[in-house]
Formats: C-alpha cells, sequence, structure tokens
C-alpha cells in the first residue's frame, strides 16, 4: 500500500536520472524489509515522501514576451525605470540563450524600496513558479542544506523545500535580506548560498537530506539586502546587481495615489464614495510622518487612516457622508506627526554646517555642530555623536587642516582655535555614523565657528577631505542627493570626482538642486560662505 502509493508518484515523476533512480530503489527495497513499528522504517518512509514529492523533471515555460512582460513590471510597480530596463534586457539575454537560469540578481536599496515586491513581479512576468524565504539572522547552514538523514527529526533545507512547495524545477526563488545573514562560528552560510547560487556549481546540488545531487541551474534566483559589504566578494561578484536608491517625495505621492491606495480601498472594502484623501494630504503624511526613502511607513500610515475611517463608518452605518482627509484634519487618523518642524535650525547658526550620510535606510540628513566648550581651560577638539572610527579620523583630518586653511586663507590674526576648546557634535547622538564622507562637513563647521559666519541657509554638502585640502569621491551620491531633496536643501556641494555618478542619475532627481562640485577644500568655502 505505502510501496504502491510510492511506486505511482515515481512512476508520475518519470525520472530520468540514473543515480536517483538507483536510490530510489534502493530506499523501497530497505522499507519493504524493515518493520513498521521500527525507528529505521520511518525514516525511510519520510525519505522516501520527499524523494517522490520533488519536481525531478518538471519544469514551466517562460514567457519571454516583451510587451507583457513590461506590462506586468508597469502594473505592479511605479517609476523603477533603470530596474525595469535591467529586467527585460535580462530576459531578452534569457530568451536568446533559451533561459534565464543559471544568473543571480541582487537587488540593493534601502527599506520599503520595493525589492522584495518586484522580485515577486519578475516570477508572475516570467509565468514562473514563485517562493521566498528569508535568510536574515541565519546562523546555520542546515537552515540551507538540511540536516543528515541520521539526525532525529531531519529535514532538507530551505532550496529543497521550496522545489517540494512550488512543485516545478524552474521557479523564481527570492533569497531575501542576505545581508542579514549572521556568521557562526563553525558554520558559514554564505558559503552554503554559494554552492546553491553559483551556476558553476550548482548542477549537482547536494542537500545533506536528500544525499542525492539536485540540478538547481534552471533557477532564477533573486536576492535582496540593504547594503552590499556584509556579503562576501566570491558571492558578490557572481551576482548581477540592481540599485533601488529611494524614492524622491513626487514618487512616493504618486505611488500613494495610484498603487497603495487603491489596494487598500480594495482590500477594506472602502470605496470611493466614503473616502478621498487628498493629494496634500499625502503630501503632509510624506513631510511630517514618514521622512524615508521607501515607502513602507507611508504604506502603513495609510493602512492605519483607513482602518480609522472603517471604524468610524462601522459606528455609524447610516451615514451617508464622504470622509475626505485633507492636512487640516490629518492628525485626527494619522496621529501626532513624528516631525514637527520642516529642519532642525530654522535661521542658520554659526557653527551649524548640513551633510548628507549614507546607511541601510538610504540617505540622511547629517547635521554638524560645532562649540565653544567655554569652561575647559585648554585649547582642543572633542567629537561626540556615536562617531566610527573612519569618521574620528576625519574629525581629526579636518581639525588639523581647518587651522592651517583659516591662517592661510582666510585671517592669519585670527587666533580662535589657539585659544579654544571645541566641541563638535553629530545628533541624532543614538545613530551610529561612520564613512569618512563628512570630512568637508566638520571642516565647514569649524570654519563658520571660528569666523562667526553663518553657512548659507539650505546647503548641504558631502565628500572626504585629504590632509592637504583636497575634496575626494564618496559613495551614495544617488540616496544623498534624494535625502537632501527630502530635507529641503536647494544647493549641495560634491567632489568634483563624482561627476560620473552623477551624470548617471535621472534629471527628476537633480531637478530643483543647484549642484557644485568641488576639487578643493576652498571651492566648498566659496559656495559656503
Ligand atoms: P526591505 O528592505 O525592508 O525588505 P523592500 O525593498 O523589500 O524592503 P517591499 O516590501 O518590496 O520593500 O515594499 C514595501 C511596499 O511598498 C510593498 O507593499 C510594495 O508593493 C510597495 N512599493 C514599493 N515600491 C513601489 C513602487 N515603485 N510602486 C508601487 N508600490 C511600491
Ligand atoms: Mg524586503
Amino acid at each position: 500500500t505505502l510501496s504502491k502509493k510510492f511506486n505511482e508518484r515515481w512512476e508520475k515523476l518519470n525520472v530520468k536520472d540514473e543515480q536517483v533512480k538507483q536510490v530510489f530503489k534502493e530506499e523501497m527495497d530497505r522499507l519493504s524489509s524493515l518493520e513498521p513499528s521500527s525507528s529505521e522504517y520511518n525514516v525511510t518512509r519520510n525519505y522516501l515522501e520527499w524523494i517522490t514529492s520533488l519536481p525531478w523533471n518538471v519544469t514551466t515555460n517562460d514567457n519571454f514576451d516583451i510587451p507583457s512582460i513590461k506590462a506586468s513590471l508597469d502594473r505592479d510597480h511605479y517609476g523603477l525605470d533603470d530596474i525595469k530596463e535591467m529586467i527585460k534586457t535580462f530576459i531578452a539575454v534569457g530568451k536568446l540563450r533559451g533561459s534565464v537560469g543559471g544568473k543571480i540578481i541582487l537587488l540593493v536599496g534601502p527599506p520599503g524600496t520595493g525589492k522584495t515586491s518586484i522580485g515577486k513581479s519578475i516570477a508572475t512576468a516570467l509565468d514562473r513558479q514563485f517562493y521566498r524565504f528569508s535568510v536574515g539572522g541565519i546562523s546555520d547552514v542546515a537552515e540551507i542544506k538540511g540536516h543528515r538523514r541520521t539526525f532525529v527529526g531531519a529535514m532538507p533545507g530551505k532550496i529543497i523545500q521550496a522545489l517540494k512547495t512550488v512543485k516545478t524545477s524552474n521557479p523564481v526563488i527570492l533569497i531575501d535580506e542576505i545581508d542579514k545573514i549572521s556568521k557562526g562560528s563553525h558554520s558559514d552560510p554564505f558559503a552554503a548560498l554559494l554552492e546553491v547560487l553559483d551556476p558553476q556549481q550548482n548542477k549537482n546540488f547536494l542537500d545533506h537530506y536528500m544525499d542525492i545531487p539536485y540540478d538547481l541551474s534552471k533557477v532564477l534566483f533573486i536576492c535582496t539586502a540593504n547594503l552590499t559589504h556584509p556579503i562576501p566578494a566570491p558571492l558578490l561578484d557572481r551576482m548581477d546587481v540592481m540599485r533601488l536608491n529611494g524614492y524622491i517625495q513626487a514618487e512616493q505621492i504618486e505611488i500613494a495615489n495610484n498603487y497603495i491606495v487603491p489596494s487598500v480601498k480594495s482590500e477594506t472594502g472602502i470605496g470611493d464614495d466614503k473616502l478621498m484623501i487628498t493629494k496634500e494630504a499625502i503630501k503632509h503624511l510624506c513631510e511630517y510622518w514618514c521622512r524615508e526613502s521607501g515607502v513602507r511607513n507611508l504604506k502603513k500610515m495609510i493602512e492605519r487612516m483607513f482602518r480609522k475611517v472603517a471604524f468610524k463608518l462601522a459606528s455609524n452605518p447610516e451615514s451617508n457622508e464622504l470622509i475626505t482627509i485633507t492636512p487640516e484634519n490629518l492628525e485626527e487618523f494619522a496621529g501626532l506627526p513624528k516631525y514637527r518642524v520642516k529642519k532642525y535650525y530654522q535661521t542658520p547658526v554659526p557653527g551649524i554646517a548640513l551633510g548628507l550620510g549614507w546607511s541601510e535606510n538610504g540617505g540622511v540628513p547629517l547635521y554638524v555642530e560645532s562649540v565653544v566648550d567655554l569652561y575647559q581651560p585648554s585649547a582642543g577638539l572633542r567629537a561626540t555623536g556615536s562617531l566610527g572610527d573612519v569618521m574620528k579620523e576625519s574629525i581629526e583630518i579636518g581639525y588639523t587642516y581647518v587651522k592651517r586653511y583659516l591662517e592661510l586663507n582666510v585671517d592669519p590674526k585670527n587666533k580662535f582655535f589657539e585659544k579654544n576648546a571645541i566641541h563638535i557634535h553629530a545628533p541624532e547622538g543614538a545613530t551610529p555614523k561612520d564613512g569618512p564622507s563628512a570630512g568637508i562637513t566638520m571642516i565647514t563647521s569649524l570654519l563658520s565657528l571660528a569666523t562667526g559666519k553663518p553657512i548659507q541657509p539650505n546647503l548641504a554638502m558631502t565628500g572626504e577631505i585629504t590632509l592637504t585640502g583636497k575634496v575626494i569621491p564618496v559613495g551614495g551620491i544617488t540616496e544623498k542627493l534624494i535625502a537632501a531633496k527630502r530635507e529641503g536643501v536647494k544647493k549641495v556641494v560634491l567632489p568634483k570626482d563624482n561627476r560620473k555618478e552623477l551624470e548617471d542619475i535621472p534629471e527628476f532627481v537633480k531637478e530643483g538642486l543647484q549642484i557644485y562640485l568641488a576639487n578643493y577644500y576652498s571651492e566648498v568655502a566659496d559656495v559656503a560662505f
């Protein structure tokens, strides 16, 4: 009976691989020789369950029709033109080769920018089955490659589980949060992932539990990450990296109006006759509730507003009133705003400079404040604000440089730095900050304090500085410009050597920003004062 069931399943699978057929036969023989009450019987039965439920020979046909793929991607996601373009090219190449397998896509960018959801869209567009799992926080190789059968309660790893679930051997498998893997002391999940993903190795993927090779070469793997640097080079080198840099406010408003609101509407059943959210209200949400690179919080807030409205409607079912949410009554539905004011500093103050940082949340405004520490007897500099080693060094470099710059380029008689103890700080103090890109911001803050001149309003800057005052390039320019716009900045100073990246940034991101390129610090000062 049990044997019959397995045999029937096996027939249907039409397995061609001799080694696999051999293993099946051996296990069937073993099953018939064992006492059904023995524990070994159970182990063997479980194994046969797995081997007879994997899609050994089943594939689906890919949709290679580019226009319909484009339509499908556009239906689910606003903007992201370069990503969609890359996906189309990728699929067009796949069409020529006859398969899109054997490639690894890495989608990288800040939270809530649509990485996971566009991964799903790719599967839909290609007409492939889809399976998603997160590797965030895992440290055990067995999660990926399974446990050996001798283990009590042994199971195959996630990859084999995925194949069993989707029932085809060419699905899209989305491996989420690959940068959040924690490397154990005696277990290296990255190495296991390399075996899974590497087209050179994955034709013969060996799960510990299955103990027979499975061909993963037809699977399209898509990985997502917020950052690339935790991913080991051997793995990263094999990936096709696609960057999602975050959205400017106008895009966030479009996404809210045309994608999020309609989808929440249909989920909650609250129609246009019951609720209307004005564009201004959405804009206010972006400005005072959710300052973010993606749209995750925006989506949460909109869902929350709909729940409030649903509650109102439920408690007064007779009402025919149309509820309109505007900036004026927004708090009633969205709760208190997270941000009260548009900017930290309404008027320019000497010693306050605005830099642009870059974290896994995308670009962020990074203020630098310097003040004189009145009761410190001797001249010097103290820095606070959860600063990493590289940033601390960049402050020291800036301090050395600014003393010279003040004396040689600004005012030889100004003895400010000789006399004063200075405290330099980067709020918000609880957010760790690192990297060299605040170099020119630090110097400008110190120079402003020393001369008593405030920095031009609505100006932000980013750039590493060398000891001789050369401004050298930094990363994350697109993300930083998006953050600058979010902060209401109008002018930005960037290192001249970043102009290649700058050229590649879409016009709509740069629109409304006056960008200055600097080779030496003096050019930064010219703009700042
Ligand atoms: P994380 O790094 O935190 O995992 P993520 O990039 O995977 O973030 P998603 O979960 O894919 O983010 O996206 C969050 C939500 O925003 C989803 O509901 C998604 O559909 C929506 N969204 C993001 N970008 C767009 C877009 N361009 N058009 C329409 N909806 C979008
Ligand atoms: Mg995600």
